[in-house]
C-alpha cells in the first residue's frame, strides 16, 4: 500500500468574528492510497500556515514541506514517517505550526491503518483501557450571567453531567468573573459539574490575583481550573497548589518538551494535548503516558471539528489515565462538513467501533466553505 495523493482542505465559514473560537476554519488533510483508501487529519491552527508546511518545496536537507516526505510512503511506515516529518522540519520546526501540521497528517495515516485492519483506531493504540468515558458539555462563557440558566438546562437536558465554560466572557474583572461563576454554579444545580476555562482572558492577571480566584472557585465547587497562567510561565504553573481544586492545561503546547516540563513542574492534574496539535497520535499517546507515570489524568482538548474530537475519543480510550472528554456544543456550520460516528449519548462516549477514526469528509458540504 502507497499513498498516492495528499490533498488540502481549507474550510472558513463566510462571518468570521473576533473571539477565543478556533472551529470558525478548519484544515483538513486527506491521503488517498493506491488501493483507494482514504484517511482523513486535521490540524487546529491556522490554515493557510498549515498548508504552506505541506506545500513547502525542498530548500535543503532539514528545511522541507511535507508533502515530499509523504507522497510514495507506505502508511504502515507511521513511525519512520513521523520522524522523517520531523527531520524535515527541524530547521524551522521542533514544535509549533510545523508540529500541528504534522498533527494532520499523523491522524491521516491512523485513520488509514484503521481501515486497512479493519479496525477502530484505539485498538491500534492498544486499547479500550475503559468500559466507557464521561463527555463535559464544551461551551464559550456567555458575556450575561442571565444566559447561563437556559445554556446549561440545555446541557442537563442531553443528559451532560458536566460543563465546562472557556473564553468568552470570562476576565474582564474579578467581581465580574464571580457574577458568572455564581451563575453557572447556580444555573448547573447540585448534580453537574462545571469547569472553568480562563482561556487567554486571564493571562494577564497577576500569580496572587490567580491565587485568589482560585480559592473563589473552590467555594463553589469547581471541578477544574483550565488555563489560569500564560503557556510560557511553567514556573507559574509549578508554584500553584489549591488545596480542592484541580489545574488543566496544555492545549496551547506543541513540542514534547512543554508537557515535560508541566509534569515535571508538578502543579498540574489533568493534562489537555490536542491531537491535532501536539503531534498526532503518534506523540499524543507518549504524552498520555508520561502523564500518566506523573499521576496527572488525560483529558484531550478537542475543540475544532468531530475529527479532533474522535481522534481525541480514540487517545482517551486506549489510556487508563483519561478522566473526562471535551465534547464542544458550540454551534458551527462547518460541523456540518463531517460525517462522525461519534456521538456521546446521555453524556457518555462508548468505545468507537468503526474502522480507523470514525470520521468522512462531506465534500459536497465542504465545498460551500472550501477557499483558497
Ligand atoms: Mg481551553
Amino acid at each position: 500500500m502507497r499513498i498516492v495523493e495528499l490533498e488540502t482542505f481549507i474550510l472558513r465559514r463566510p462571518d468570521v468574528i473576533e473571539a477565543g473560537d478556533s472551529s470558525q476554519d478548519l484544515f483538513l488533510v486527506e491521503l488517498r492510497t493506491d488501493d483507494g483508501l482514504t484517511g482523513l487529519g486535521e490540524a487546529d491552527s491556522s490554515p493557510e500556515v498549515m498548508r504552506a508546511i505541506v506545500e513547502a518545496p525542498y530548500s535543503h536537507e532539514v528545511c522541507r514541506g511535507l508533502r515530499e516526505v509523504v507522497v510514495g510512503r507506505d502508511p504502515a511506515d507511521r513511525e519512520a514517517v513521523w520522524r522523517d516529518m520531523y527531520a524535515a522540519t527541524l530547521f524551522y520546526g521542533r514544535g509549533g505550526a510545523a508540529m500541528q501540521a504534522m498533527s494532520a497528517i499523523d491522524l491521516a495515516l491512523w485513520d488509514l491503518l484503521g481501515k486497512a485492519a479493519a479496525q477502530p483506531v484505539h485498538r491500534l493504540l492498544g486499547g479500550p483501557a475503559l468500559d466507557r468515558l464521561r463527555a463535559y458539555s464544551s461551551l464559550l462563557m456567555p458575556h450575561d450571567p442571565a444566559a447561563l440558566a437556559g445554556l446549561l438546562g440545555e446541557q442537563r437536558a442531553l443528559g451532560f453531567s458536566a460543563v465546562k465554560l472557556g473564553w468568552g466572557g470570562l476576565g474582564r474583572s474579578v467581581a465580574a468573573d464571580e457574577r458568572l461563576v455564581a451563575a453557572a454554579r447556580d444555573a448547573a444545580g447540585p448534580e453537574m459539574d462545571v469547569m472553568i476555562d480562563m482561556g487567554s482572558h486571564g493571562w494577564q492577571r497577576d500569580f496572587a490575583a490567580v491565587e485568589a480566584f482560585a480559592a473563589m472557585l473552590v467555594r463553589y465547587g469547581i471541578f477544574w481550573l483550565e488555563e489560569p497562567f500564560h503557556p510560557d510561565d511553567y514556573a507559574s504553573y509549578a508554584r500553584l497548589r489549591v488545596p480542592g481544586l484541580r489545574i488543566a492545561t496544555g492545549e496551547e503546547e506543541c513540542a514534547e518538551w512543554g508537557f515535560e516540563t508541566l509534569l515535571e513542574g508538578g502543579g498540574i492534574d489533568v493534562i489537555q494535548p490536542d491531537p491535532a496539535r501536539a503531534g498526532g497520535l503518534t506523540r499524543c499517546r507518549r504524552i498520555a503516558e508520561l502523564a500518566a507515570d506523573h499521576g496527572v489524568a488525560l483529558a484531550p482538548h478537542a475543540w475544532s471539528s468531530p475529527v479532533v474530537r474522535a481522534a481525541a475519543v480514540h487517545l482517551s480510550f486506549a489510556s487508563p489515565n483519561a478522566l473526562i472528554q471535551e465534547y464542544s456544543r458550540h454551534p458551527t456550520p462547518l460541523s456540518a462538513t463531517i460525517r462522525s460516528t461519534i456521538e456521546a449519548r446521555h453524556g457518555w462516549l462508548d468505545p468507537p467501533a468503526e474502522p480507523g477514526l470514525g470520521v468522512s469528509l462531506d465534500r459536497e458540504a465542504a465545498a460551500r466553505y472550501r477557499v483558497g
